[in-house]
């Protein structure tokens, strides 16, 4: 039986605690703020571990983004994955999550032999939680979302996953090849492995990608491959919470907190 090939989507976004936005422009404003890789994708790599660790197999990573990504993949390559590939292109630029799970997909093709696809259930930046139903789409394979644990029979060529549903959870079947999404903090991330270090760090090559290697129609990449329009952008009202101490008896006091509520 051939190894499981097992693909970890990995995007690399600005720390949530340092990003503004341009009102003007209502586009994330990213300069100066330091990057990391988004945290439920650590989920989904420590799943695709596990697996690894119990039943062998291979872990290749994608990544979509700017030159600079390729050293946060070679962090996933020294917790444990064998591969990583920077999808990365001016021409990419820009891209709505119809546009980066076309260029996902293209990849996937590329790489042809991937049958499970792992992905965070949402970045911290974006944050639509797009990417794990649109990447299916373009894949026609089946989803499951919001992971926390996953078992992989290859006897039977399929996929059960767990999740937690309103009291209690529910496990969930598909056939391979699919795609799932992995609920933020399933599980605790490993540290890297220092033995691999130096090989992820120093010796492996990370192989980048640009659109005429995925053979991406440009009409499906970058601005124009992205339909979404940011029409409005507000501050959310301020969540912070009043103390208020209010003196006398308890029928003054009543009183005055019927007030209070009466006028909020
Ligand atoms: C309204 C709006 C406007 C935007 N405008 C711009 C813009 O002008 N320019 C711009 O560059 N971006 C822009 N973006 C960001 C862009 O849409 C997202 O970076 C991208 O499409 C992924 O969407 P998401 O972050 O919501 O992913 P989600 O669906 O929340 O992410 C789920 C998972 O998908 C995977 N994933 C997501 N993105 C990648 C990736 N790049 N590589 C590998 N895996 C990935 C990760 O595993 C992640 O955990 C905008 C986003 C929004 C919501």
């Amino acid at each position: 039986m051939p190894d499981l090939h097992m693909a970890v989507c990995m995007k690399v976004v600005p720390k949530p605690e340092e990003i503004r936005v341009d009102p003007e422009t209502r586009t994330l404003l990213r300069e100066g703020a330091r990057s990391e890789i988004n945290p439920p994708d650590m989920n989904a790599l420590e799943m695709a571990l596990s697996i690894k660790d119990e039943a062998g197999g291979r872990i290749s990573l994608i990544s979509m983004g700017p030159p600079f990504v390729e050293e946060y993949l070679r962090v996933g390559l020294a917790m444990g994955a064998d591969d990583a590939y920077l999808l990365t292109d001016r021409a990419f630029a820009g891209a709505d999550t119809l546009a980066t799970t076309y260029t996902l997909a293209q990849c996937l093709h590329k790489i042809g032999d991937v049958e499970v696809v792992l992905l965070g259930e949402e970045s911290s930046d974006g944050a639509t939680g797009q990417v794990p139903p649109g990447l299916a789409e373009w894949m026609d394979y089946p989803l499951i979302t919001l992971l926390r644990s996953l078992e992989i029979d290859k006897e039977q060529n399929v996929l059960r996953g767990r999740r937690n549903v309103d009291g209690g959870y529910e496990i969930l079947e598909v056939p391979l090849p699919a795609v799932i999404s992995v609920a933020t903090a399933a599980n605790e991330p490993r540290f890297m492995d220092f033995e691999r270090k130096g090989w992820a760090f120093e010796d492996t090559q990370v192989t980048m990608w640009d659109a005429q290697d995925l053979s991406a129609e440009s009409q499906f990449i970058g601005i124009p491959g992205s339909p979404t329009i940011v029409t409005g952008l507000e501050q959310a009202a301020s969540q912070e919470r009043k103390n208020i101490f209010l003196d006398g008896g308890a029928s003054e006091i009543a009183d005055q907190l019927v007030k209070i509520l009466r006028s909020n």
